[in-house]
This record gives C-alpha cells, structure tokens and sequence, in this order.
C-alpha cells in the first residue's frame, strides 16, 4: 500500500493554531485583558425562527411511520431544488431543477468538484484566497498557478491574453479580502473562460451580504455564463448554518466540456459517492426562501454589515486603506507603517487587546495585509474601534 504522496506536499497550516497559541499566551500573561475576537470566521447569531420552526415540524415527521423520510432524492429534495430556482429567478436568473444540486455544503462540493476534472488541467487560483481551493488541488495533485491580487487591482485580479488556466477559481464577495467584481470585471472573466474553453468555479458563499442592486450576486447575471461556470454557494453565512450544514451547486445542462455534459458527471459523482443532506435539514434551509425566512436572514446579516460598516468608517478615519467592508463582511486592511501581517497582529493583540488574522495566511499576497470580520456582537466591535482610534 501506497499513501498518496500529493498530501505531504500540503503546507501545515499553522494560522489558526498559531493565532490561538499567541492569545493563549497574551491572556496568561495579562488575565484582566478583556480580548475582543475580530477574526471569526464563523457566524454567531443563531438560526431564525422560521427556520427552527420548519425544522422542528420535519423532526416531528420523522416520528411517525406515514410521514418518516428515508433516503432522499438524489439532487436533493425537489421542494428545495424548487426555492432554490425560485431564488434565482428574482436574481433574473432561469434554471432548471436539474441544475440544481443540494449539498451539505459548498466546501465538500469545492473540493468534491474535482473528480470531474483531468488531473492534466492546470488550475488558476488568485492569491490571497480561501485556503480550500488550493488544498484540495494540492491533494489531488494538480498543477496550480497564481493570478496576484494586490493594493494596484484592489485584490480583483482580471486576466490577459497571456494569463493560462483550464479552471479558475473566482470567489465575489472575496474572503478573505471582502472584494467585489462587477458586472464588467465578471464579463472579462466570463470572455476569457469562453474564449479557451476553461470553467470558472465560481464561490458565492458571501452572495447574500451584497446590498448594492448594481454589483452580481451570481455570475449566471453575466450572459453566456453558464456554459463556462460552476456556483457554489451555501446558507453558511446567508442563514447560520455553518454547524446546520447544507450548500447548492448550481451545474448548468449547458456547460458541455468533450461532448459530455458536466452536470452529468457531476450527478454520477454525486450520487456514487455521496447520499444526501438530513431531510430536516433540507426543511430548514426551504425555510430560508420563504418571505419571512428571507425577512429574517436579512436581519441577521444587516447586523453584521452594520458591524462591518462601524469597522469601515473606523478605518477611513484612520485613515488606513482596505478592500471589502461594504457588501461583504470582511475588511482587508493595509497594515501601517509597512508593518508585516504578524507584527500588525501582535502590536494589536499587545496594545489594543483586538485579535484579527494575518493576511499572509491567505497566501503570499496577503503579506502586509490584516483580516478583520464583521461577526462579532456589536458592542464589541465599537469598544475594538475606539480603542484603535485612541
Ligand atoms: N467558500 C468560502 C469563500 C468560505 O469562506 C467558506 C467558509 O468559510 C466556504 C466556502 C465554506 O462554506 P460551507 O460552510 O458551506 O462549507
């Protein structure tokens, strides 16, 4: 037996590990510090009622012998895959049902993805970007190439005639940078994909904190677009379902690579290898297309943006320069004085008792540059600000 070799070629990922080892030792070191933690990645308002309500009622179902669900149908439950469309529609985009894959969410299918592909093509990753696209190519043992995002191309790097790749990785609104292309900067993408027949994946976790009615919350809003993209998207961070679990993966019928149609392989793949997300699940996450679930999510997601709206202004007062922040709940700050990422965390953590995370985690762009999050409780997030402009 063999191991696969591709894993020892992954970098131990030292960020996280690293970041709670230093606010371990701060904290020993100074136990009447009060820590305020703005490098969250993960949501902390809770699921909405209409949500825990549907929930509640299918678990109900399960109880009884006429209503128990066993397995499940296989793309996910129609009722979803329905809403799912439903969603889209509003966003003026079709799809058929068929094209709609529910999933317990979008990092298994970010990565799962890559059963689909030729281990031959090469793959095309802005830097810095979500450690998952990397990873799991790494894994697989794929040739990778960078495409930099920098202060110049406000962290939306575009490409050129000379710029290769059969896959490319776009993630809008960006983590860990909190950028947003436009419709415009998404079509320069879209041209280039169509032009040499590559497929975008294309990561719109964050879709749903976009306010500004001009920016895409899918790329199927860039036309010709879905005969060279995947999306991938997840009710994560649209509706706290981040320890719920369930995503969709929208696989166009016209996305046609050799004469096969991916999402005919997508569905091969799935239904070989994977048996579906928990019908109660399923239910909660309906839950979130309907009015009021839709009016509720909002909500949430309107506080963080507040959150990330007090960090933003804070900034511009300081007059430090970052990306993200507005339509997005990561802001991407330069650090001051040509500081690196880790001697930023470190005068913050020392001085000013706030935690974010080193931009240089996200890649070697991200040197220099600092991560904060906008999903902290609000009271924290303005005693964080004003200690920074003390
Ligand atoms: N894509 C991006 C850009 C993310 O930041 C995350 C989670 O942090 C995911 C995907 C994964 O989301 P999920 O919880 O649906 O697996």
């Amino acid at each position: 037996m063999r191991i696969n070799g591709n894993y020892l070629d992954l970098k131990e990922s030292y960020l996280f590990s690293l970041i709670a080892k230093k606010v371990d030792e701060y904290k020993q070191n100074n136990p009447e510090k009060e820590i305020i933690r703005l490098g969250i990645g993960d949501v902390t308002l809770p699921l909405v009622s209409a949500v825990t309500k549907a929930m509640k009622k299918a678990v109900i179902e399960m109880e009884n012998a006429e209503t128990f669900m066993g397995y499940g149908e296989e793309q996910g439950y129609g009722f979803l895959r329905r809403a799912v469309c439903d969603y889209y529609e509003k966003k003026g985009v079709l799809l058929d049902e068929t094209e709609v894959f529910i999933s317990d969410g979008a990092k298994s299918d970010l990565g799962n993805i890559l059963d689909i592909f030729g281990i031959n093509n090469t793959v095309l990753i802005p830097d810095p970007v979500y450690p998952v696209y990397v990873d799991t190519n790494i894994m697989a043992g794929r040739e990778i190439t960078f495409i930099n995002g920098n202060e110049d191309n406000s962290f939306l790097p575009l490409p050129d005639e000379t710029t290769a790749g059969d896959i490319v990785y776009i993630c809008s609104p960006n983590n860990p940078t909190g950028a947003v292309y436009t419709k415009e900067q998404l079509k320069i993408w879209v041209d280039w994909a169509l032009e040499r027949d590559a497929v975008i994946l294309f990561d719109s976790a964050y879709e749903a904190f976009i306010r500004d009615e001009n920016l895409p919350t899918s790329i199927y809003q860039i036309p010709g677009t879905k005969k060279c993209a995947i999306e991938f998207c997840s009710l994560s961070k649209t509706a706290g379902f981040t320890g719920t679990r369930c995503g969709y993966t929208v696989v166009p019928n016209e996305l046609v690579r050799e004469d096969i149609p991916l999402n005919r392989l997508w569905l091969r793949r799935q239904t070989t290898k994977f048996n579906g997300v928990p019908y109660i699940v399923q239910r909660g996450a309906k839950a979130v297309f309907t009015e009021q679930g839709l009016s509720q999510i909002r909500e949430n997601i309107d506080y963080y943006l507040n959150n990330a709206r007090i960090i933003t202004e804070t900034l511009l007062e300081l007059g430090i320069w970052f990306t993200g922040g507005n339509n997005s709940p990561y802001i991407w700050l330069k650090c001051p004085d040509k500081m690196t990422s880790w001697e930023f965390f470190d005068l913050i953590l020392d001085k000013y008792n706030i935690v974010g995370t080193p931009g240089v985690g996200f890649g070697k762009q991200g040197e220099g540059f600092f991560r904060l999050t906008a999903f902290a409780n609000t009271d924290n997030v303005k005693i964080a600000m004003d200690r920074l402009k003390e």
